[in-house]
């Protein structure tokens, strides 16, 4: 169900920027949550499926990301920077 590749069932991390936001594909659900408070970084699939959109949001969304980190159920968000 998942559909994801082998490089997407751990977390991702990626270099440069101010923030990165990575996700415990392990944990992740897919319930959608933090697409509400962040769609400019979250987003479902057609499959429903999480897709990061932004894994370096600019800093005017760091609240959001917060947000939506706090409202995952799951606690598979993570920010770092
Ligand atoms: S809120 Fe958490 S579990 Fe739900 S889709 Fe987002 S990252 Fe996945």
């Amino acid at each position: 169900m998942t559909g994801r590749g082998a490089e997407q069932t751990k977390e991702r991390t990626m270099k440069d920027g101010t923030m990165n936001v990575t996700v415990d594909w392990n944990l992740c659900d897919g319930n959608g949550n933090c697409t509400a408070e962040a769609p400019e970084v979250f987003a479902l699939n057609d499959d429903d499926e999480l897709d990061v959109l932004l894994t370096e949001p600019g800093e005017e969304l760091r609240a959001g990301v917060e947000m939506a980190a706090a409202a995952c159920p799951k606690r598979a968000i993570t920010i770092e920077g």
